[in-house]
């Protein structure tokens, strides 16, 4: 056998051994709830659409009118000829929503953190990011060539004793946290973070994929750079940052996934700004996804929910995997949410609420989960 086909074969039946191996299963989408996979039908608990814009009529028809009027690609980076008129309503859209000057739309939300954090610190600097920060903002970190240093989650102290341990060594200092935390569903202290990094001529970068369109508390400062997806509660695709008009442009003229990557097409960001539209405009829809998360823990009888993001942790990789194909067996789709993804022991099952939950649906679920899981 050839050499790289050796490496996979020991590395693929290692993760079987050991329940993390992944795979990409066909799926194919009704809406925000219904799904089939391999021609049985579903109910998803494990969507990020949490409003349900993915298949709503207007922001289909926004996608084909844009289609119409400006093609199916953008056929360019932005910084060359890529940048159709489109872009500017989506960014105006954006800054007004966050408060912000200015906001710049990349390719996706990873495109956003590997491109943003490398152009504001490196070699010499610092990143103080939270334990449990989204895969790719430790992507970018690393990146970048700053050196990083993570703090307990959520634990502001811990996060203030290494600024005043380390911080006079380094010349700039940016500190990460979700506002959301994607696994956890918890709220970060955006609030006190944002009051350290002014403390200790720090940056407060924030991540809210998760808070976007669902949870409408605003920080009472604006941290220095909040970025975010259009892929989730948005129903899109592609990421943003929001910040100052200065620092806008610095980032346009040096994240190299926003410089050396294509545009996103017509079509995605027509679709954004039709949702967006929807979320300005209907306050009762972006509610209902964490009320939903919130009747799903008072029925379990566990703590409330604070986001649309309710974990279970199950601690086993092989327990989590065997919860998830029993409600499977049930017609829920819960996934399984396993190493490098969370820390080790604490694997689980992740449940998403969307606004389109049916109350019989929630109620079934949690009778099943208090019957057999628990
Ligand atoms: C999903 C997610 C991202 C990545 O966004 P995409 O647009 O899907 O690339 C970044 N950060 C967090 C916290 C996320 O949950």
């Amino acid at each position: 056998m050839k050499s790289l086909e050796k490496i996979a074969d020991k590395y693929l039946l290692e993760s079987e051994k050991n329940g993390l191996k992944r795979e990409i299963v066909t799926t194919n989408r009704q809406d925000a709830t219904r799904i089939i996979r391999g021609g049985r039908e579903y109910i998803s608990f494990s969507c990020n659409d949490y409003l349900g814009l993915t298949h709503h009529p207007k922001v289909k028809r926004a996608a084909i009118e844009a289609i119409k009027k400006y093609g199916a690609g953008a056929g360019a980076s932005r910084l060359v000829t890529g940048s159709h008129p489109l872009y500017d309503i989506l960014e105006q859209k954006i800054a007004k929503l966050k408060n912000t000057e200015d906001a710049i739309v990349f390719g996706s939300g990873y495109l956003v953190n590997i491109g943003i954090i490398p152009a504001l610190v490196g070699k010499g600097d610092l990143i103080i990011a939270d334990r449990l920060v989204h895969a790719c903002l430790i992507d970018g970190a690393q990146l970048s060539g700053a050196k990083l240093m993570r703090f307990e989650h959520n634990n502001v102290e811990k996060c203030a004793s290494i600024l005043q341990k380390y911080r006079a060594e380094y010349n700039n200092c940016l500190i990460i946290t979700d506002n959301i935390f994607s696994m956890d569903g918890d709220a970060a202290p955006v609030d006190a973070l944002f009051i350290l990094a002014e403390q200790n001529n720090a940056w407060l970068l924030t991540d809210d994929a998760h808070g976007i369109g669902v949870l409408s508390d605003k920080p009472r400062n604006n941290p220095h750079l909040q970025m975010g997806t259009l892929s989730k509660a948005v129903g899109a695709y592609g990421g943003y940052v929001a910040t100052s008009k200065k620092v806008a442009d610095l980032l346009r003229n040096k994240s190299r996934s926003l410089v050396y990557s294509t545009g996103l097409p017509p079509s995605v960001i027509s679709s954004a700004i039709e949702a967006l539209d929807v979320i300005e405009n209907d306050k009762e829809l972006c509610g209902k996804p964490l009320a939903n998360a919130r009747y799903f823990t008072k029925l379990l009888g566990v703590a409330d929910a604070t986001s649309p993001i309710v974990p279970l942790i199950l601690g086993d990789e092989h327990k989590a995997i065997a919860a998830s194909q029993e409600l499977k067996e049930y017609g829920f789709l819960v996934s399984a949410i396993r190493p490098p993804t969370v820390p080790k022991a604490t694997s689980r099952l992740r449940f998403t609420f969307s606004a389109l939950h049916k109350k019989e649906d929630i109620e079934r679920l949690a009778q099943i989960i208090k019957e057999k899981l628990l």
